[in-house]
């Protein structure tokens, strides 16, 4: 996908979300134009957007994107056009895409299909314009359909799903019996919840904030966590030892990315306990308990982004129903009134705000 000039009269116009310059804020709807394909693309019309929370970092100017740009990287839609290369997809396909758009395909993380570790990878919506627009070009490497039984909403969720497949099956490799405890109940942690369980988790607790109570945590516990915890109002080391028996938990899965995230992960952690960590913590560096750690021979494991490998395992689950993503839409609004939800996630009240164009 070439990066497309903005801010100019197109005759093949499309509207676009964009991040006009740093600092927080400076986010306008512009038209722009409709993007060419090269011979190995495909041209999208996008159906649905996910609003993610990296989102919501990059336009209050806490996290770095290559502005101007049009922003997002969750979507899915139908192709529209293709490049004379392109051999495994069809005009009229559903598709998402994963977000390693560009990655040299050669050096040692590519060719073991870790393109999203490539150090020449470039994802929309941060290096390059993204997917809140109408219209977007896009390698075929980069595209997985998504399963007849879900809907274009439903499929704007396979990217953060890939991201916690790649965390707790990929990276944390949750093993059956396991104890775990889920820190952050966002899009990301409670689809962490249905994949452990899932893949043979004995009991899950989830723990959020205060601002969680009303329905993100609440969400956890019909999606059948065993206990949910708010951390400002419970202390989550006395309950998590308590239904472990004294032992502690096997896994914890971070998906909040923050200082007490991660301390507390590492206090409840059983001995040779695994923290996986997920969330982003922005610019802050985290320090951890380390003597607690040592001595406990723990393991802190990192996952970042999503394999290809995950995308293929989302759209099986999917297709099988083993996890369930409508629970987790909670926000759905036309495209033009994105300003009505990015404002709703900046408050926190949004487990996953979806935009859609109106035809
Ligand atoms: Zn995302
Ligand atoms: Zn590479």
């Amino acid at each position: 996908m070439s990066d497309i000039p903005i801010f100019i009269f197109w005759e093949d116009a499309m509207k676009a979300i964009i991040k006009t310059k740093p600092g927080p804020g400076n986010v306008e709807l512009v038209d722009v134009p409709v993007p060419g394909i090269a011979e190995t693309e495909v041209l999208i019309k996008v159906r649905a957007m996910g609003i993610c929370g990296s989102d919501i970092l990059i336009i209050d100017g806490d996290m770095d994107a290559n502005v101007p740009i049009i922003l997002g990287h969750e979507f899915s839609g139908e192709i529209v056009e293709k490049g004379s290369k392109v051999t495994h997809f069809s005009i009229g396909d559903r598709v998402a895409s994963e977000l390693s758009i560009q990655s040299c395909r050669w050096c040692v993380d590519c060719r073991r299909g870790d393109f999203h570790l490539c150090a020449n990878r470039r994802a929309p919506g941060i290096h390059m314009n993204g997917v809140f627009t109408e219209y977007i070009a896009l390698p075929e490497f980069s595209l997985h359909k998504i399963p007849d039984n879900i809907s274009y909403e439903e499929g704007a969720v396979m990217e953060p799903a890939a991201v916690a497949a790649h965390g707790v099956l990929e990276r944390a490799l949750i093993q059956p019996e396991d104890f775990v405890v889920i820190i952050g109940p966002g899009t990301i942690g409670l689809l962490a919840l249905q994949m452990v369980m899932h893949y043979g988790a004995k009991k899950v607790v989830v723990a959020g904030k205060e601002n969680d109570m009303h329905l993100r945590l609440l969400t956890a516990q019909e999606l059948g966590a065993d206990r949910i915890i708010n951390v400002d109002r419970e202390n989550i080391e006395d309950i998590v030892f308590e239904m472990t028996d004294g032992r502690g938990a096997d896994l914890v899965v971070d998906c909040a990315g923050t200082q007490s995230a991660i301390y507390e992960g590492i206090q409840v952690l059983k001995k040779h306990g695994r923290l996986c960590t997920m969330g982003m913590p922005g610019e802050i560096e985290i320090g951890i308990p380390w003597k607690k750690a040592i001595f406990r021979d723990m393991d802190l494991i990192f996952s970042y982004s999503s394999s290809a490998s995950s995308w293929n395992i989302v759209r099986s689950m999917l297709e099988r129903g083993a996890i369930n993503v409508k629970p987790l839409i909670t926000h759905r609004e036309s495209f033009s009134n994105y300003q009505i939800v990015l404002d709703d996630a900046t408050k926190g009240n949004v487990i996953k705000a979806i935009l859609f164009h109106e035809s």
